[in-house]
């Protein structure tokens, strides 16, 4: 690969991922969201990542996890399947991994979402699960997405180390992922060795759940069929900007996010 040059998005780069619907938009075509998330002891994170979807790309967003109980409680918009992800309609782009614990049940959702022909968005125990079988990643042919923090990029066997975006090349181009590395600063990179470097964020994004929002917010992104590298690093620009927006009023929790993804979406997308 050629030596990267790194892209950095700007507000208005992403307010074109965060268009307000159009006169003769629907609810299906302003995009259908799937999350797989969450189990009986994680309900939290199945919540966080079913609301990031939801305030980011308010369509539609179906849930099909093993924390139905609690998505509902805290999500009446959301559509719970209680079935299997291969059941869920009209949905655009799958998240799926946060809070859902490694058994074999969650490796037979991981897979199922893998199976389809959807862009994806693997994070969390979904991609511990998938560095153990790369080859579920490697076949697709629509766009897959992985959202490592440090530990969970080395279970993949490539070191972080200091140089971040080509070690993140490099587990893309093996992958053929998009491969979006967290951290305090966050890095996408395509398999073509396209790369981004996030310009937003602060260090209360440190805080439990503060990925599952991510997630949520780039499933929905994704779902309206935007280039994965492209939409990974708008979805790393508007999670930070969301936790700038939020954390100027104190400390926060991801919640707080969720709460505030509205604010910080006018904020990029500017003054109207
Ligand atoms: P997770 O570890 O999955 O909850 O994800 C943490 C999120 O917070 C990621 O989006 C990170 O990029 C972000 N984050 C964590 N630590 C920092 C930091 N020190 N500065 C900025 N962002 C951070
Ligand atoms: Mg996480």
């Amino acid at each position: 690969l050629a030596p990267a040059r790194a892209h950095q998005l700007t507000d208005a780069d992403v307010a074109g991922h965060l268009e307000p619907p159009g006169a003769t938009d629907d609810k299906y075509s302003r995009g259908v969201v799937g999350v797989v998330a969450g189990s009986a002891v994680y309900p939290g994170a199945a919540v966080l990542c079913t609301g990031a979807a939801l305030r980011t790309r308010p369509g539609l967003v179906r849930y099909a996890g093993t924390a139905a109980d609690g998505v509902r409680a805290a999500w009446p918009e959301a559509i719970v399947t209680d079935g299997r992800p291969g059941d869920a309609g009209r949905v655009q782009a799958w998240v799926v991994g946060p809070g859902m614990g490694t058994d074999d049940a969650a490796r037979s959702l991981v897979a199922e979402v893998l199976a389809t022909d959807l862009p994806v968005v693997l994070d969390a125990d979904a991609l511990t699960l998938a560095a153990r079988e790369p080859e579920l990643v490697r076949g697709r042919a629509a766009p897959t997405v992985l959202t490592p923090h440090d530990r969970e990029f080395e279970r993949f066997g490539v070191a972080v180390g200091a140089d971040r975006i080509g070690s993140a090349r490099r587990l893309a181009a093996d992958l053929g992922a998009v491969v979006l590395l967290k951290g305090d600063a966050t890095v996408v990179a395509a398999p073509d060795g396209t790369a981004f470097v996030n310009a937003t964020g602060t260090a209360d994004l440190a805080t439990a759940g503060s990925g599952d929002v991510l997630s949520g917010i780039l499933g929905s992104l994704l779902a309206a069929g935007t280039p994965p590298a492209g939409t990974a690093a708008a979805a790393a620009h508007l999670h930070g900007r969301t936790g700038q927006v939020a954390a100027a009023r104190g400390p926060i929790v991801a919640g707080d996010l969720v709460r505030r993804l509205p604010e910080a979406v006018a904020r990029v997308r500017g003054p109207v």
